[in-house]
């Protein structure tokens, strides 16, 4: 038996009847809904206002009833509905975003995955403390900028997007860069960028195995960046930047990739390692993650953040993807959460994947 992250109490309104998979309707949700209703659970869809029309344009994914709500902000008032139907919530990044950490912490009805996860990846110094104690290679902080020996990233905490981050080619280029908020200065890694999405179960004992349960890899990713990707057309960044023009990254839509087979097995390693670590930690990260990082010209993998829940790449992959096609044909992230929910209620472990 794995760790229990659910208490009894929490788990009332989900035992001895089918749950219902609810989910807000954004960013990956009609995928949550489409792997749901696949593996036989009934969908809710919480909107804000009135249900989108376009989930019209998408039956195999519309949820079967929708829970209107007047702001995201105001889903703790509608927990008690939430239990009625039996849901459990299948977080994505929006959820956690537009809701607010504490509120998702706290919201009492049970939800996939381990809630404990938030305190180590919403704080970036934490962060990097449980990846760099799982002995991942991140990119080098600089406390002094004195230390700067190549291109940097300043990132300042929040921002959305990365809107505001600030590109220097070295040391000198910073100078007279005065901060407008907190911030880190970190190492500018080059190479290519990689977002791999893997699963993580707890009660699953076939495949690659770790200490405790096993390791997917479902689907990888590169996020399309604006204006970053295109900025080179208009000429030397520099230049750009003289002209008050400042790079952002944000994401505005996502291409398939894979990595060279040979680099599998490093991508394996990492991410067992970072699972593991999260279990001695505060009781593993159960289900969809994402590690986010930029492979070097050396095959050297830097991760430059992790995501903790079903990311917006795993979109790409509703039908599956050349890695989970290779563990059964069809076979989505959003898919993969029900048939884990599925499992958990089949066996009475259902206290291990929720929480
Ligand atoms: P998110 O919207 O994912 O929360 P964020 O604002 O936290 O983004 P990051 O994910 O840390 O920012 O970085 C945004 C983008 O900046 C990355 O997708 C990548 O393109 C680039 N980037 C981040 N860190 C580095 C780095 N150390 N070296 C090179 N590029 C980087």
């Amino acid at each position: 038996m794995g760790i229990p992250l659910a208490s009894e109490a929490r788990l009332e309104s989900v035992n001895g009847r089918t749950p219902t998979i609810a989910t807000l309707c954004s960013h990956s949700s009609l995928q949550i809904f489409h792997g749901a209703r696949i593996e036989g659970f009934p969908t809710l869809g919480i909107c804000v206002g009135s249900p989108p029309k376009f989930y019209d344009a998408f039956p195999l994914a519309r949820p079967d009833q929708f829970l209107s709500v007047p702001t995201v902000k105001d889903l703790p008032k509608v927990t008690d509905k939430l239990r009625e139907d039996g849901a459990i919530i299948v977080p994505h990044g929006s959820f956690v975003e537009y809701l607010g950490p504490e509120a998702f912490a706290t919201m009492d009805v049970p939800v996939f995955g381990n809630r404990a996860v938030l305190g180590w990846e919403s704080d970036r110094r934490k962060e990097r403390d449980w990846l760099e104690s799982a002995g991942v290679t991140m990119p080098k902080l600089f406390e002094d900028p004195k230390q700067i020996d190549g291109p940097v990233i300043v990132k300042y905490y929040g921002a959305k997007g990365g809107k505001g981050f600030f590109l220097a080619k070295n040391r000198e280029a910073l100078e007279g860069f005065h901060p407008t908020g907190p911030h880190v200065i970190q190492e500018y890694v080059l190479g290519t960028r990689y977002y791999m999405h893997f699963f993580y179960s707890p009660i699953t004992d076939g495949g690659y195995r770790l200490r405790e349960g096993s390791l997917e890899l479902l689907g990888m990713d590169r996020r399309d960046e604006a204006n970053i990707d295109e900025l080179y057309k208009l000429g030397a960044q520099e230049e750009l930047m003289k002209a008050g023009l400042r790079p952002t990254f944000v994401v505005t839509g996502n291409v398939p990739v894979i990595l060279r087979e040979s680099l599998l097995p490093r991508a394996f390693e990492v991410a067992a390692r970072i699972v593991e670590r999260s279990i001695d930690l505060f009781g593993g990260m159960v289900g969809p993650f994402c590690i986010e990082g930029i492979m070097t010209e050396d095959l050297e993998f830097k991760v430059f953040e992790i995501s903790t829940r079903i990311v917006a790449g795993t979109n790409l992959f509703i039908s599956g993807s050349p890695y989970s096609d290779l563990i059964e044909p069809g076979l989505s992230t959003g898919r993969r959460i029900a048939r884990e929910i599925k499992r958990g209620r089949a066996e009475g472990r259902l206290a291990e994947v929720l929480s």
